[in-house]
């Protein structure tokens, strides 16, 4: 199987361009670089609440791929009123944009406002606040985590980090200090955002009030995170 590139640009959307969570996902960018020693730009492009000229056709119906809302509603479940994660993560993985003659390979950055879900046959809590297809895409859900008063910039932003890691393949599965699931998801298990979180709000605060009094990311994923951007040389070279 081809190696997926690794350098390039992240393309940022939401669907409700407004403060906090967009201070959240551009500080949360800026610290994940600065963490990973990420040196030189980034390529990074805001497409904003995304909406093509052609959104809606002539019977005023959302054209595929035309806009962040019509993203949203192909991944809707109706019955439950929550997005489905794996749908949203195949669409953005799938979408004509990636073309090479288009917009071509790049990571993609979702953070929406609906509540997000992630198809399980084992019951789990019936709700997801993040989720990731490595090397291709994120989404974040601010559903949850805004039931947390006076506190959704800061765990917005310890999400939107974690899921830049993850879709940046940070933990390496290759360690023997990470949880594999059987979804082939990987999970740190030091004192580190990148541990499992499962319920929300509580573990997020949790999470948050560890990466403001002892740092993001252990020593072990702040290795792995610069392995990650230093492999970028070898693809430019
Ligand atoms: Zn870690």
């Amino acid at each position: 199987m081809k190696e997926m590139k690794k350098f390039k640009s992240i393309n940022l959307m939401d669907n409700k361009g407004f403060w906090p969570e967009k201070a959240a996902l551009i500080d949360a960018i800026k610290d994940i670089l600065s963490i990973g020693h990420c040196e030189g730009q980034f390529p990074i492009k805001d497409f904003g609440r995304f909406c093509s000229p052609q959104w809606r056709d002539d019977e005023g119906l959302l054209v595929p791929w035309q806009s962040v809302d019509w993203y949203i509603y192909d991944s809707l479940d109706e019955e439950r009123m929550q997005v489905n994660a794996t749908t949203l993560l195949r669409n953005l993985t799938n979408e004509p944009w990636r073309d090479e003659r288009l917009m071509g390979d790049h990571y993609d950055l979702f953070v929406l406002e609906e509540d997000l879900f992630l198809p399980d046959e084992n019951g789990g809590p019936g709700y997801c606040v993040g989720a990731c297809k490595p090397f291709s895409s994120a989404i974040i859900s601010s559903h949850r985590i805004e039931h947390i008063w006076g506190m959704p910039y800061s765990c917005t932003k310890t999400e939107i980090m974690r899921q830049l890691c993850f879709m940046f393949g940070v933990p390496s599965h290759l360690r023997d200090d990470v949880l594999k699931r059987p979804d082939a998801t990987a999970f740190c298990s030091n004192m580190c955002i990148l541990r499992e979180a499962l319920n929300a709000p509580k573990d997020w605060e949790m999470l948050t009030e560890d990466r403001l009094k002892e740092g993001a990311l252990c020593e072990s994923c702040m290795d792995d995170l610069r392995k990650f951007f230093l492999s970028f040389e070898h693809e430019q070279n």
